[in-house]
């Protein structure tokens, strides 16, 4: 089974910095692997042991910066990885980026039977990503997954969390999953591991090697634009209203009228 893993750079939560266009400034910014990505790697490499002969490839839009978690899941047991970076994709939405990742997907593992990602990023957190790659590839998708039950060469069966439930759905592939977080602890990378991905060439994808255009890609191909972003402040006018116990119990009595 080929198997594409999209994962994303998300910046540490704790230094958040905003560019003119409102959207997140991501270089020169520390960074960390999303952390639904983490779980999405994991299922990508337990499918991987449970089907022979798979092979996965971790593909990231991004900065260059991105290279280095791209090592990190290649020292897990990734066998490929591609980097989409090309200045003119910044400022994507998720239109965009649906559309640019799904080339990627397509120059560089044309024959892919499945693709994994998170549920969510945590910065932008709009969870509509994955379902875009399915859309723009025309396959089919299964979000909210919270464990992969049995994985076959041609299909997958899955357990799907919905709202007041959890669903088991079977899905041929080929096919997108979107995963949330699982039982199982994330694995670490082991020293041999990190060495032969230290030796591995990480392939870079430009705008132009996946054949799209200035007006596809980035800001311009993106159909949202972000106008404001900001904090929403918590309203601290209950300081003004403090009261005693005993008038507390009363002003409560009051309001159920009890005697
Ligand atoms: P999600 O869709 O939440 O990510 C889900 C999964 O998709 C990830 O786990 C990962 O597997 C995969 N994935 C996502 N991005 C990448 C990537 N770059 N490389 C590889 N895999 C990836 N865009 C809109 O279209 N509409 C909005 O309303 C909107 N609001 C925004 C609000 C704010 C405050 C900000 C900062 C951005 C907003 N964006 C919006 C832009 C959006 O953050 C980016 O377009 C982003 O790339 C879309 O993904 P996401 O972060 O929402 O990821």
């Amino acid at each position: 089974m080929k198997i594409a893993l999209c994962i994303k750079q998300v910046p540490d939560t704790t230094d958040i910095k905003w560019t003119e266009n409102n959207t997140i400034q991501r270089e020169g910014v520390e960074s960390v692997i999303n952390p639904y990505d983490v779980y999405a790697t994991e299922v990508a490499l337990k499918i991987k042991n449970e089907v022979k002969g798979s092979t996965i490839t971790a593909f990231t839009m991004g900065p260059m910066q991105a290279q280095d978690m791209l090592r990190k899941v290649l020292a897990l047991g990734c066998d490929d990885a591609v980097l989409i970076s090309d200045r003119k994709f910044a400022g994507a939405d998720t239109f965009a980026t649906g559309q640019t990742i799904s080339r990627a997907i397509r120059t560089a593992l044309p024959d892919f039977d499945l693709i994994v990602c998170g549920q969510f990023a945590t910065d932008g957190d709009t969870a509509q990503t994955g379902p875009s790659i399915a859309n723009f590839l025309d396959i089919p998708q299964v979000t909210y997954v919270q464990e992969v039950i049995k994985a076959e060469e041609k299909a997958l069966t899955l357990l799907k969390t919905l709202e007041d439930g959890i669903e088991t759905v079977k899905v041929t592939l080929p096919a997108l999953i979107c995963v949330m977080t699982q039982k199982f602890e994330p694995q670490r990378a082991m020293i041999n591991g990190i060495i032969s991905a230290s030796k591995k060439e990480i392939k870079i994808c430009t705008m132009e090697d996946i054949g799209l255009t200035p007006e596809k890609v980035g800001l311009r191909g993106s159909p949202t634009y972000v106008s404001k972003a900001f904090r929403n402040m918590i309203n601290h006018n209950a300081q003004k209203h403090k009261m005693n116990v005993t008038d507390s119990v009363n002003l409560l009595k009051e309001k159920l009228q009890v005697k």
